[in-house]
């Protein structure tokens, strides 16, 4: 048997500004040229050697020889009734990933992947019924970015652009720190994709050491997926939370704002109707999170295959966000987007064998 031909030349899209800088300073060139080329590729999305001006021959042979650009490949492309986008990404022989992009009115949303599969096994989840299969690399999560940037800039209706991007698609971005937190220091690079810090934001399900070292090295907006007011519910829910328990992650939370009085986290809340939706969970909901500068997202449950449950009804939803305002937290109701192309919170699963399956059987030829 021979093994498929692998590369083994550094990817040039895993490196942040640092990274890249040292990159050419070990091959004796000065660091400046990082800066050049981040502008290439990030700002005008060129990966051709040969158009890049500002690099001499001899500059752009070694750059031939001693890495290359390896991008995730669009498999598919689907567009939800609400003008919501989202691609199906191949990321090697096996495995494929999901990326959306929510258009609103004074701004554009690219949800982005951090993993392939995860591993923490929230019930509520469809990422987690396909388990976990790796991490992605820097390139490949500062390469959804990429694609979706050109795909956008090509779209007909050209106004779309990402503002924001949120770390919320498949995968525990904080148990893939290293390779996460470069792709989002090119996301607010200047000479990249110039998003300002607050325009960021990382979503966890609660890994507390991630925290802390997220608030050390790379302190953007986080979130924070909380889902139940005390650790017997959250146990069930997010099972994460037997490692880190609630008092122990809003700790964490309490420190990871106290740099800065201007932030505040973002709790999500996903609706489920009968388990963590009565006025009573609100108001321990409230206590609990007293004192931290906060804003809580509750995300109507949206359906996932194999999970038993149901979505919150709108007056529950109603009465829960008053039950929470009243003790002065700001509560919005995340608006569900995308779900006619399963692109909604929780809906996203990347394997390309199930997605073919699934494509068969809803065209009605069920011998598969
Ligand atoms: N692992 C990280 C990043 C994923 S973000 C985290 O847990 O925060 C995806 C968000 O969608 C999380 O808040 C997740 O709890 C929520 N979610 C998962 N399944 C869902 C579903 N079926 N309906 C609505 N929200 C869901």
């Amino acid at each position: 048997m021979t093994e498929p031909v692998t590369t083994t030349r550094p990817n040039l899209l895993d490196f942040d500004a640092a990274g890249l800088a040292s990159f050419f300073v070990a091959h004796g060139q000065p660091a400046y040229r990082a800066t050049q080329l981040i502008k290439w590729v990030h700002q005008q999305g060129v990966l051709d050697l040969d158009l890049m001006t500002n690099f001499g021959r001899g500059l752009r042979e070694l750059l031939r020889e001693t890495g290359e650009f390896r991008l995730p490949e669009i498999i598919s492309a689907q567009e939800s009734a609400d003008g919501t986008l989202k691609w199906l990404l191949r990321v090697d022989n096996g495995n494929a990933i999901e990326t959306v992009f929510i258009p609103e009115m004074d701004r554009g949303t690219l949800c982005v992947s951090s993993q392939v599969g995860c591993a923490l096994n929230c019930s509520f989840c469809a990422t987690a019924r396909q388990g976990f299969s790796r991490n992605l690399s820097t390139g490949e999560i500062i390469g959804q970015v990429w694609v979706a940037a050109r795909y956008l800039g090509q779209h007909p209706k050209t106004q779309r652009r990402i503002t924001n991007v949120v770390m919320m698609g498949m995968g525990e971005p904080l148990m893939n720190f290293d390779a996460v937190v470069p792709a989002m220091r090119l996301m607010m690079e200047d000479n990249a994709y110039n998003l300002g810090r607050k325009r960021v934001t990382l979503s966890t399900a609660g890994h507390v050491p991630g925290i802390d070292r997220l608030r050390e090295e790379c302190p953007v907006a986080l979130a924070v997926s909380l889902h139940a007011p005390n650790d017997e519910l959250r146990n069930e829910l997010v099972p994460l939370n037997r490692t880190y328990p609630i008092a122990e992650l809003l700790d964490a939370c309490r420190r990871y704002v106290s740099n800065n009085p201007h932030d505040q986290i973002t709790f999500e809340y996903v609706m489920l109707d009968g388990v963590n939706d009565t006025p009573a969970h609100a108001r321990q909901l409230a206590r609990v999170l007293r004192g931290i500068p906060s804003k809580m997202n509750l995300i109507p449950f949206n359906p996932v295959v194999g999970a038993h449950y149901r979505r919150s009804t709108p007056e529950a939803i109603d009465a829960f966000r008053r039950e929470l305002a009243k003790a002065g937290l700001l509560t919005i109701t995340r608006k569900t987007r995308g779900e006619d192309i399963d692109a909604a919170c929780g809906q996203l699963v990347g394997r390309v064998a199930a997605k073919a399956a699934r494509h068969r059987a809803a065209q009605g030829s069920l011998d598969v």
